[in-house]
């Protein structure tokens, strides 16, 4: 199995960025990991981490940023958009 995807919000901790995760896949409770450095990028610390959960090691996820629903409603459309101008494309040809 896979490990899931898991949204984080990036929080500016003054000298370090945070990731926080809500709600945990694993054991539903808030988790928080390092970003690095607040001079640095702190996306390229998404990605695969291990999970932080107080049980013994669970496994991991997949970090992904959480984008404000403004982003996702936009990328939703874009991505029906392209379906339909397949599907078109596919049915004239
Ligand atoms: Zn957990």
């Amino acid at each position: 199995m896979s490990d899931p995807e898991v949204e984080a919000t990036l929080v500016n901790s003054g000298s370090v960025w945070l990731w926080v995760i809500k709600k945990c896949p694993f054991c539903g409770v808030e988790h928080v990991h390092g970003g690095g450095n607040i001079k640095g990028d702190p996306r390229k610390l998404l990605g695969s981490r291990s999970a932080h959960c107080n049980a013994n090691s669970v496994g991991g996820y997949i970090l992904v940023e959480q984008l404000p629903s403004s982003v996702k409603e936009k990328r939703r459309k874009s991505y029906y958009t392209a379906n339909v101008r397949n599907l078109i494309e596919a049915l004239s040809s």
